[in-house]
């Protein structure tokens, strides 16, 4: 059963040669930046900087390439690819008592093209608002929604791949960009339903024809970073094969980034040590001439940065790494959006678990997929979302949401049950206050670091998500699918029976939250968007580890591009939000040194990607 789908299947290989495997590969050139991580962010700067050609750079990534494995182009097979798989790092969170002393899976992607190789493809910007509250709090217009939308053109492709008119809006929507983006290629047999509950009760789920306009309210289109039946990632775009054969973009895989090396100024970082080989047993240094660039994630980039003596004097202190400056934001604010998953045995056979737990037809979907790119395997796994706000916020006229809603047509496979056929629907708080941290605790920068996400910590976040809970509930008890749900299965019944949405602020009751409560202690998650845990902040800000040009904060030699540097998580699934600030970023470093947007040179490389016409990578 597991042998189709479920097992990464390897294809053949292409032959890349300035994609290298070990570091005696490298040709003797000297770098001008070395990037560290090959994820979102990391793949976004290695091309727009290699798009001028007297750069030379060199991306360093920790996991492998994984450009030959099918299951990393198939849309649908997500939960194939994380957690606990050897393209995730396999971090764990520390037991926190506000998760019930539970270890909680981590997942992040470690493999070139990051968590965007292995993420559920939701491609969501964001509301206006969190962009232009950005730009005031940076005090810099430049990252206002408006200001931010040249770099949604760079970084969207949008593909028209569905021609039912009104499930999104061409205006707002760019056909030049690098990442493929479209609405949902196969139908889910849950969409009517969905929708009509919509249209029943457009007060309370008003349609909104497109989520990302800037006003994302309402239910609508999901819209996915996909088309043509296949991912797009920051190794499918950004660093496709074209794009690698830029003779001056070379990309190290299999090497793990240790620290910086200490500067010998005091201040100055050129340097870089890295780990490779079997154990990680051998370490190498390398140098770059402008920049170091760590595109690390928000849970590496912290971990790189303590290690090399860049963070809180009292963790580093505790630790024993000598400080070389003290930088109090490193690894604090941790933000997630966190979620539980509701999930309901259905009255129906028309479910994912028709082939999860089917393998014959398992098998003819492979195939058609492999053959067509279409069937349902060619699809992400949401078609829908619902964005609403916490009832006693109605009246602000912002259009924020606060909760979102997402729809699975079955549980993902491979944990479903045995048998029966399922429906999953996914609270999810994105406006969280609680703020945890990441530190480390010994001196080996091969320990893993301690996560501490500190889900739930806070009254309004624990409100937040019942609320969601009840919303999720309150919808699919509406007449559309009357005789669809046939009971909860894995939370309590008595959810069903008190699910009306209340004011996160009504405590009157209090038995029934508490029964949640509980429950929600026992079942939440990460939607693995850690954020903000070396922010952006202007000149003189009392937090923060990055300035308005992602240097390090005190250094030099040294910038942070990647989730890490938001002051706030966005209220989107974060992709597009990193994608976008990493080609902001790029355009600063580009700037600084003469290129690029009123620069000395016109940029001379392009590419896209696997083509509109869909070959391969
Ligand atoms: C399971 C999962 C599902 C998700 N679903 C969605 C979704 O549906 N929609 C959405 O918008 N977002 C989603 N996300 C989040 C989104 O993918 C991330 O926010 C985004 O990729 C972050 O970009 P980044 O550049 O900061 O980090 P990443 O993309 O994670 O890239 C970091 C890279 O750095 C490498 N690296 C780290 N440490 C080192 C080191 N020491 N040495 C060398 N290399 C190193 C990593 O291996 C990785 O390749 C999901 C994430 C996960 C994990």
């Amino acid at each position: 059963m597991r042998t189709t789908l479920w097992t990464a299947a390897i294809l053949a290989a292409p032959v890349l040669s300035l994609l290298h495997q070990h570091p005696d590969e490298l040709p003797d050139l000297s770098w001008d930046f070395v990037i560290v991580g090959g994820g979102a962010a990391g793949g976004v700067l290695a091309n727009r900087l290699t798009e001028v050609r007297e750069f030379n750079v060199l991306l360093l990534e920790a996991g492998p390439d994984t450009g030959d494995i099918f299951n990393f182009s198939m849309p649908f097979p997500v939960s194939t690819l994380s957690p606990f798989t050897p393209y995730d790092w396999n971090y764990t969170t520390v037991p926190e008592t506000s998760t019930n002393n539970r270890v909680l899976g981590y997942p992040l992607g470690h493999v070139l093209g990051g968590s965007t190789s292995i993420n559920s493809l939701l491609y969501t910007r964001g509301p206006s608002d969190d962009w232009n509250w950005l730009a005031e709090e940076l005090e810099d217009d430049s990252w206002s929604w408006k200001n931010m939308q040249r770099f949604f053109q760079k970084n969207e492709r949008w593909v028209h791949n569905d021609s039912t008119s009104g499930r999104f809006d061409p205006a707002h929507h760019s056909t030049s960009g690098m990442n493929f983006v479209s609405l949902p290629q196969a139908p889910e047999s849950i969409d009517e339903m969905i929708i009509q509950t919509s249209k029943d009760h457009p007060e309370e789920y008003p349609f909104n024809v497109d989520m990302n306009s800037g006003r994302p309210l309402g239910l609508g289109w999901a819209q996915s970073t996909m088309a043509h039946g296949r991912r797009s990632t920051a190794r499918t775009s950004y660093l496709s094969n074209e794009v690698l054969a830029r003779p001056n973009l070379h990309i190290l895989v299999n090497v793990f980034v240790t620290r910086l090396a200490p500067p010998s100024d005091g201040h100055t970082f050129s340097q870089v040590e890295f780990a490779y080989g079997p154990d990680k047993a051998h370490l190498a240094t390398l140098t770059a001439t402008h920049d170091l660039i760590l595109s690390a994630g928000s849970i590496n980039t912290p971990r790189i940065l303590l290690h090399s003596g860049i963070g809180h004097p009292t963790t580093l202190a505790s630790v024993g790494i000598p400080q070389v400056l003290p930088l109090p934001s490193v690894g604090q604010n941790l933000s997630d959006h966190t979620l539980v998953r509701l999930n309901f045995l259905v009255n129906s056979t028309d479910t994912w678990e028709r082939f999860s737990n089917n393998q014959t037809l398992e098998e003819e979907y492979v195939k058609m997929w492999k053959e067509t790119k279409q069937g349902p395997l060619g699809n992400g796994v949401f078609n829908h979302i619902l964005f609403a706000k916490l009832s006693e916020e109605a009246n602000d006229s912002s259009g924020e949401p606060n909760v979102e809603v997402l729809f699975n047509n079955g549980i993902l496979p491979p944990w479903q049950p045995e048998t029966g056929n399922y429906l999953s629907v996914i609270p999810i708080l994105l406006t969280p206050t609680s703020r945890g941290h990441v530190i480390i605790n010994s001196t080996s920068p091969l320990s893993p670091p301690l996560i501490s996400p500190s889900f739930l910590s806070t009254e309004y976040d624990m409100k937040a998500l019942r609320y969601a809970i009840r919303l999720a509930i309150g919808f699919v008890k509406r007449a559309p699918w009357e005789g669809y749900i046939l009971s909860p299965f894995g939370f309590p019944e008595s959810f069903m029976v008190d699910d009306s949405p209340r004011p996160a602020s009504d405590s009157n009751e209090l038995e029934a939250d508490g029964i949640m409560d509980e429950w929600v202690r026992a079942n939440a998650g990460t939607t693995a968007h850690p954020a903000g845990t070396c922010a952006l902040s202007k000149l003189g800000a009392d937090y923060g580890c990055v300035d308005l040009d992602f240097r390090v904060k005190g250094v030099k030699g040294v910038r942070v591009v990647d989730a890490s540097v938001f002051p706030r998580i966005p209220r989107a699934h974060t992709q597009a939000p990193v994608y976008v600030v990493a080609e902001k970023a790029a355009e600063v470093i580009k700037v600084e040194y003469g290129y690029g947007r009123g620069g000395r040179a016109p940029v001379v490389h392009s590419g896209v990607g696997f083509g509109a016409s869909g070959e391969e990578l």
